[in-house]
């Protein structure tokens, strides 16, 4: 790891940017449900700065939080065969909270490894004068006077990235390119403790993003004449630019491949497209059938599908990745697949859609209470099971979760665990079967029924710990307390 250097500039100026970290870590012992970041997490995070409210913080509360409006436009020129992209994106934010914000703030992910990122501009637009500072990951732009309730401001940034040579979500191999998580975004704003800015733990996810607006316009240079690219949208291709709109989705991934194979469904409006590589189509079919069938599923039980569009694609990473309107499934799972739902390739598919849900459309903060997303989507699986397989709900637990012998409590964060095995037998497995106990205590409507408001309240937002338990107290008279004191600490 090296140390960050801080680069300070007034408007329009170029900015090199910096922050490095080591290489990936190796790949956990089992993990049946790693995720890239998880499995490949930095042993050693870049420390950020300690981030402080940008106004007083003296009453306010955290559950006060308001989503902002934001909206990206990203324009690429991406040379396929050097891997490098030039790209120039501008930001709209409207302030919809009370608190006034005297800067803007961008998390920059590529930023952290040396090499990858660099900023050649950053300015507001409209003629504003700020100042933009760069400093490990973290860019700071300052604005003119603050931006109060329904102010807009827009940064327009020009970056380049060269993509660095690994199976990862953002690099390369011979035959795939992905972008994940790849673009400077503004995060939450709370109201008690500022930016939600959180450093990378050894295990778990730590990026939370805004609902937003997306318009990428991508044009690709040297390319292979059979490369097809998958995204969080399905594009509309002109000539040789791609174009791309999300309406109201958390973050926008893409990936590219000159040897992918497709295969497609529809689920009432909505596309679902497989990529796979050769030879794999059987597993493809599999995990194109379980997404199908559980993201009909899930649009019954928590809320509609709110995209037009739905890519599953092979990875030549390790384990599975969600991202909105998109999920990432690695080659393992594909090659193992023995025509058969007693399969990874089933569950982890349900699992990935279910977190176009607990993930897309509800956000929490994922390294502090990662139990919200991923104990609601392991947990997710067994709908899918018990609505289309029931011979195999006992399978699945025990496949999924008791061969495991979970332990650990649920609620707590990434930076408590030092190996993926015993972070997900607390927080995934574990929350599982609270989730479980907490079905059987209030009662099989009174559950589904909380989880419908649950996500019609958060829909949008963040959640947090109490908001999910607040939704089932307020449908259920049950005392609640005996099971969470067995799985939460502190409780
Ligand atoms: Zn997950």
């Amino acid at each position: 790891m090296k140390i960050a250097l801080i680069f300070c500039l007034v408007l329009g100026g170029c900015l090199p940017g910096s922050g490095a970290d080591s290489v990936p870590a190796a790949t956990p012992e089992t993990a049946p449900l790693a995720r890239p970041t998880e499995a490949q997490a930095s042993p050693a995070p870049t420390p950020l700065p300690v981030l402080k409210p940008a106004t007083p913080a003296a009453p306010r509360s955290d559950a006060a939080y308001t989503p902002a409006e934001v909206s990206y436009s990203l324009i690429i020129n991406f040379d396929y065969a050097h891997h490098h992209l030039v790209v120039n994106e501008t930001v709209g934010y409207t302030n919809r909270s009370v608190w006034e914000l005297p800067e803007l703030l961008f998390i920059i992910e590529p930023a952290r490894k040396e090499g990858v990122f660099r900023l050649t501009g950053c300015k507001l637009a409209d003629e504003l004068q700020g100042s933009c500072k760069l400093e490990a990951a973290i860019l700071r732009v300052a604005l003119p006077s603050p931006l109060k309730n329904g102010d807009q401001a827009r940064v327009v940034l020009s970056y380049e990235l060269t993509l660095p040579a690994q199976p990862n979500t953002l690099g390369f191999t011979q035959r795939q390119t992905n972008l994940i998580d790849w673009y400077p975004f503004i995060p939450p704003y709370l109201p008690a403790s500022g930016w939600l800015v959180r450093e990378p733990g050894k295990v778990g996810e730590h990026l939370v993003y805004e609902m937003a607006d997306y318009e990428v316009e991508l044009q690709i240079a040297n390319r292979p004449a059979t490369l097809i690219l998958a995204a969080s949208a399905a594009p509309k291709i002109e000539g040789s630019v791609y174009r791309f709109e999300m309406k109201r989705g958390r973050s926008f991934a893409w990936s590219a491949s000159p040897e992918y194979q497709t295969l497609q469904e529809t689920s009432g409006s909505v596309k679902i497209t497989s990529y796979y590589f050769p030879k794999h189509q059987a597993a493809a079919e599999a995990g194109l059938k379980a997404a199908k069938e559980s993201l009909q599923l899930y649009s019954d039980l928590f809320s509609p599908y709110p995209h037009p569009s739905l890519s599953i694609v092979e990875a030549e990473f390790f384990d599975g990745m969600e991202d909105d309107g998109i999920f990432f499934l690695g080659t393992e799972y594909y090659t193992s697949y023995t025509n058969s739902p007693r399969s990874y390739m089933t569950a982890l598919s349900a699992h990935e859609t279910a977190h176009l849900w607990w993930y897309g459309l509800v956000a929490n903060d994922h390294a502090k209470e990662p139990w919200l997303d991923e104990a609601l989507a392991t947990y997710s699986e067994l709908f899918y099971y018990e609505r289309k397989y029931p011979d195999l709900v006992s399978w699945w637990w025990d496949y999924r979760v008791n061969r495991f012998s979970p332990g650990g409590w649920v609620n707590t964060t990434v930076y408590d665990y030092q190996n993926f095995r015993s972070y997900v037998n607390a927080v995934y497995l574990q929350g599982a079967l609270f989730l479980k106990d907490l079905r059987e205590l209030v009662g099989n409507d009174i559950f589904f029924m909380a989880l419908k408001e649950y996500t019609l309240d958060r829909s949008g937002k963040l959640a947090t710990a109490d908001s999910f338990l607040n939704a089932v107290k307020r449908l259920s008279k049950a005392d609640l307390q005996p099971v969470t004191a067995r799985y939460f600490k502190n409780n």
